[in-house]
């Protein structure tokens, strides 16, 4: 056998970039989800200030949502019996039932009642006929056939019946559950507490917005990409500034962090570089737990401890930064929020570009996501799909995830899109 070529191992150009020292991203969110204990918490806190916070515990309802049946409709309350086969009938109108305002009077055969929407419907009534099904004559109404036992009557709990679990612990809140905590007449929740998230960037290149920048130098992205990512989770943020890429100074910033704050998130410093102090100080501090996973862009990444908080150590790349972070640290924090974390949703859509790349990692690369006139929903993706081009993020709506063994796809082949949008 001839001898390695140790040129030849570092070849960039080699087909399979399958790192054997590389965690894959599934063994990697695995070790992550493992090593962290949700914060436990509570804090109890009004209806209204409860939205994105995540719940502690299961909501049981003690009454029924709606308390009695009602109409749902504008119209004429009244017996299914009445209501001819064929023909028309007249029934007398013995009064009127408004939301709010119930009418004490039975409805008897061949009678009915005028009723608006949101009235309890009156006793003896079984059924509502629309007002625009119905033709109302002086004293009575006149009604044909066409109406079945039931119909437009929204039953007593058909939303919520007591007893029931209405929201389980673990959820974060939306409009649409703060509405339902409302229906019930709760007015105030127990949730757990935001944890607090400390970050930093490091590099003697960087400069903070404000700042001269000199020659060599450039402005920290990175921390308001990451303020922005945080804020979005609705974590408590520290933002702790740009370190220096000097041991001691990037070992403060971490112990600082690490006692002021839950997690702690840096950018930079986390590869093979001469000036890449984290992992060194990681390692001297806390307990590192991996830095290689087989992932492009992000790899290397850096996971431990730090006194009781966890630690993400991302790339310095500014879109190495984003995908790690919706990748791993946006699932992470999840977790350590207490909230149940479901697969961010995923499907596959057809490709309009040519893309490239090596089996042996799974690729992120940005894509514009969208329908076509036809109703098609097609991707394509942003132009240089650059570590360093955070402009490809800023187009992007979506990530077009391509599998570790994948050779790349040819335009019209269908990929994965994971969509960064959601409605609520
Ligand atoms: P590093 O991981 O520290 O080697 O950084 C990788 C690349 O990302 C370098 O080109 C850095 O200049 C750049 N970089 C690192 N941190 C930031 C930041 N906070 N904002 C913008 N670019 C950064
Ligand atoms: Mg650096």
């Amino acid at each position: 056998m001839p001898p390695a070529d140790p040129a030849k191992t570092n070849d960039p150009s080699c087909q399979d970039d399958f790192d054997p020292a590389s965690l894959t991203v599934a063994e990697a969110r695995a070790r992550m989800s493992a090593a962290i204990a949700p914060l436990r918490e509570t804090e109890r806190v009004p209806l209204r200030a409860t939205l994105d916070r995540i719940l502690a515990a299961d909501i049981v309802s003690d009454i029924d949502v709606p308390p009695g049946a009602n109409s749902a409709m504008d119209g004429y309350a009244l017996r299914a019996g009445d209501v001819p086969a064929e023909g028309t009938r007249e029934l007398a109108i013995v009064g009127t039932a408004w939301a709010g305002r119930p009418l004490e009077v039975e409805i008897g055969p061949g009678q009915a009642a005028r009723v608006m929407t949101g009235a309890l419907l009156p006793a003896g009534a079984d059924t509502v006929v629309m007002q625009e099904h119905a033709e109302r004559t002086g004293e009575g109404v006149r009604v044909g056939p066409g109406t079945r036992r039931g119909d437009n009557v929204r039953g007593a709990g058909e939303d919520i019946s007591r007893g029931e679990t209405v929201l389980a612990g673990g959820r974060r809140l939306s409009p649409a559950d703060v509405g339902l905590v409302a229906s019930l007449g709760i007015g105030e929740l127990n949730v757990i507490r935001r944890p607090r998230v400390a970050f930093f960037s490091t590099g003697d290149e960087l400069r903070s917005v404000g700042e001269k920048v000199r020659p060599g130098e450039i402005y920290d992205s990175n921390r308001y990409t990451l303020h922005g990512m945080l804020t979005r989770l609705g974590v408590d943020v520290l933002d702790l500034g740009v370190v220096r890429d000097r041991p001691e100074d990037v070992e403060r910033a971490l112990r600082r962090a690490a006692n002021e704050a839950d997690a702690v998130v840096t950018s930079g410093g986390v590869s093979v570089g001469d000036a890449d102090f984290v992992v060194t100080a990681l390692r001297k501090l806390g307990r590192i737990e991996f830095w290689k996973v087989a992932m492009k862009p992000g790899r290397p990444l850096a996971f431990g401890t730090v006194g009781k908080a966890c630690f993400f150590g991302l790339p310095g790349n500014p879109v190495s930064v984003m995908v790690t972070f919706y990748q791993f640290v946006r699932p992470a924090l999840r977790r350590l929020a207490g909230e149940s974390v479901h697969e961010d949703p995923r499907f596959s859509v057809v490709c309009l570009s040519n893309l490239r790349k090596r089996p042996g990692r799974v690729e992120y690369q940005r894509g514009i996501l969208e329908r076509e006139p036809s109703g098609r929903l097609v991707v394509r993706k942003t132009g240089a799909q650059g570590s360093g081009i955070l402009s490809s993020m800023a187009q992007a709506n979506c990530f077009i995830i391509l599998p570790l063994e994948s050779t790349g796809a040819d335009a019209g082949a269908m990929v994965e899109v994971q969509p960064f949008f959601g409605i609520v």
